[in-house]
């Protein structure tokens, strides 16, 4: 048996969707807490510190969010919703509320895993700050000498669509909502105007997109906003 790689907290009131869970979770190693309701996920979050939280909506003494909003008050663990409710509403409500990511009910195993490496991945991440250079896949940003390469190509930026692409580089593989985009790189004043993450993301593509209608790199979440991913 090979070291533990962290601990799942799994707040989910299905008996058999928490079966699944522990059965796919536990087969790659991982150490599973279970709880099913609100009260309970929020008693586990704060006695086990778990590495990363897989949260239901619809639990039988309140919403999933309500307990995201709490846990985010004084952690920022890795939390990936994963819900029925598939409506972009929502999902842009629960990535807004800080999840890390959004899985809707049904998914494979597979998709959940690899969602899990990239949020454990973050959280590691975040915790060395300074680190100069962000690689994704093609892309490389030198955050010291601000400069851009795709393939080892220079790609010349604007300085908005060069905090506009290290944002999503700096989060690579994570859907950001047109909300989250526009604070961050226009302020807090600018986030009902989501038609300027539009144009930008455009001009980006021209410029990193081999066939800008067709993104490889720079990814649409239909109603939701934008995720930089690299080419698989
Ligand atoms: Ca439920």
């Amino acid at each position: 048996m090979s070291e533990p790689r962290g601990t799942i907290l799994v707040v989910e009131d299905e008996p058999q969707m928490r079966r699944f869970l522990r059965a796919s979770l536990g087969a790659e190693g991982y150490q599973v807490r279970e709880a099913w309701t609100v009260a309970d996920g929020l008693r586990e979050a704060a006695a086990e510190h778990p590495d990363a939280i897989l949260l239901d909506l619809g639990l039988p003494d309140g919403d999933g969010l309500e307990l995201l909003r709490r846990v985010r008050e004084w952690s920022q663990v890795p939390v990936i919703v994963v819900s029925a409710r598939g409506r972009e509403e929502e999902k842009v409500a629960a990535l807004d509320a800080g999840a890390d990511d959004y899985l809707p009910k049904p998914f494979g195993t597979k998709e959940l895993l690899a969602r899990l490496r990239v949020a454990l991945r973050h959280a590691r991440a975040g915790s060395t700050p300074g680190e100069p250079v962000l690689a994704v896949g093609p892309l490389r940003m030198d955050l010291e000498r601000h400069e851009a390469a795709l393939d080892g190509r220079p790609v010349r930026l604007t300085p908005i669509e060069w905090r506009l692409l290290a944002l999503l580089a700096a989060h690579a593989g994570k859907v950001l909502t047109h909300a989250q985009i526009l604070r961050q790189v226009w302020g807090p004043n600018a986030t009902a105007q989501s038609h300027y993450v539009r144009v930008y993301m455009a001009e980006l593509r021209k410029k990193l997109e081999a066939d800008p209608s067709r993104p490889r790199l720079l990814l649409t979440e239909p109603g939701v906003g934008y995720r930089l991913a690299p080419p698989a």
